[in-house]
């Protein structure tokens, strides 16, 4: 695997076009409602029903033009031929004893991903998939051992979130509070599908952007180009290691953005943006669990606003030899952090029966 860091796997190439239909999960903040407006008036229909269209799209999350049944009739299919819905066909659902819903959603291609409701008290947080398998090659995360498949697009991301919302909607009766894009995937490898599938969940479906977090290994013209955008999404960081050596094992992408680097556009970023970064930081036993370690982080974070999310490893068969660390080792490295200064939580894992936990995705059906 020479030079997989300068392919084209890494960079932001673009998806591919989808086919030849606009589709309408895109097209927030591009031409759709133009598109629509020009689709009816072509038709000798009153403008109005584009924004019907809009409103089956973003507030009812309609899956299919028959669902929109305050349309004439004949103009449903023809608005099917004119525009995609995107369809995702749920392949696999898994439901957790802890109430996680994991779905395995089928594209149009065939190509499969995944996405994760995990339901607490006040929150109902969706983790979605960015790219289909995943180029980094983290040694701890079941993805990285699947190698990359293809970019998905905008519209791929945020269908996840429509069929999620339904899903939400029917079987739980709340709505989606949160987003993150931790499932499969490196979302800053995929700029143009992420920065559209976030203008469409922000803009079309109306989740705050402070709702939004983007997770990255640390891709720093993916984090200039965030920081960059005028919106408050929020960033978070996979480090797992605060030293190069240790860091380079676990992760090979620290060879190409090195944590000086990757600490540098972290405070570029707060200077643009004056917002609480999170670092998360998997806890493998006897790997990088040290408490000087613990220190050493501190040290890294100095300077920088930031929240340490502790997260104890979840085993994947690609590393039968790694567990998770102790819950003292936790407890300890957790008190250093503390000790100075530096906010942290450990979070527990969610999903774990179903392989839905971090890390775990595309394990149960091909793993
Ligand atoms: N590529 C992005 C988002 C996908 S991974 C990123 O790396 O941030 C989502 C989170 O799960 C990351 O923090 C990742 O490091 C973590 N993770 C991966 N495998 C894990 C495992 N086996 N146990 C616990 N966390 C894991």
């Amino acid at each position: 695997m020479r030079n997989t860091l300068e392919d084209s796997r890494f960079s932001n190439t673009p998806a591919s076009s989808g086919g030849p239909r606009p589709e309408l999960l895109a097209e927030r903040g591009g031409g759709g409602r133009q598109r629509l407006v020009g689709f009816f008036a072509e038709r000798g229909e009153p403008a109005y029903r584009a924004r019907q269209v809009e409103q089956w799209v973003w507030k009812r999350a309609a899956r299919s033009f028959q669902e929109m049944t305050n349309l004439p009739a004949p103009l449903r299919p023809a608005l099917a031929e004119a525009f995609s819905l995107t369809p995702l066909e749920p392949d696999y659902v898994a439901r957790s004893r802890d109430g996680t819903i994991k779905h395995l959603w089928r594209l149009e291609d065939g190509e499969r991903v995944e996405s994760v409701l995990i339901p607490t008290r006040e929150r109902l947080t969706l983790c979605l998939s960015s790219q289909a398998g995943c180029a980094l090659a983290c040694r701890f995360c079941a993805t990285g051992y699947f190698g990359f498949r293809r970019q998905l697009r905008a519209a791929e991301i945020v269908a996840q979130y429509r069929d999620s919302l339904r899903v939400a909607r029917e079987e739980l009766g709340r709505p989606i509070s949160n987003v993150v894009y931790m499932g499969m995937g490196e979302p800053l490898a995929n700029l143009d599908g992420v920065i559209g599938s976030l203008a469409a969940l922000h803009g079309g479906f109306g989740l705050g952007a402070r709702r939004i977090t983007v997770s990255t290994v640390g891709l720093v013209p993916g984090i200039l180009e965030l920081a960059r955008r005028p919106e408050p999404f929020e960033l978070a960081v996979s480090l797992h290691a605060p030293a190069h050596e240790l860091r380079l094992e676990l992760m090979p992408i620290e060879k190409r953005y090195p944590l000086p680097e990757l600490f540098e556009a972290l405070r570029t970023y707060q200077g643009y943006k004056n917002r609480r970064i999170s670092l998360e930081y998997t806890l493998i036993r006897g790997v990088n669990d040290a408490p000087a370690l613990a220190e050493a982080l501190a040290d890294l974070a100095h300077g920088l606003i930031c929240f340490v999310n502790l997260i104890p490893f979840n085993p994947i068969p690609a590393r039968p030899e790694w567990g998770p660390s102790p819950p003292a080792a936790i407890e300890r490295f957790s008190a250093g952090l503390t000790a100075r200064g530096v906010g942290n939580a450990v979070r527990r894992p969610r999903g774990r029966d179903i392989a839905a936990a971090c890390g775990q995705l595309r394990l149960s059906r091909e793993g």
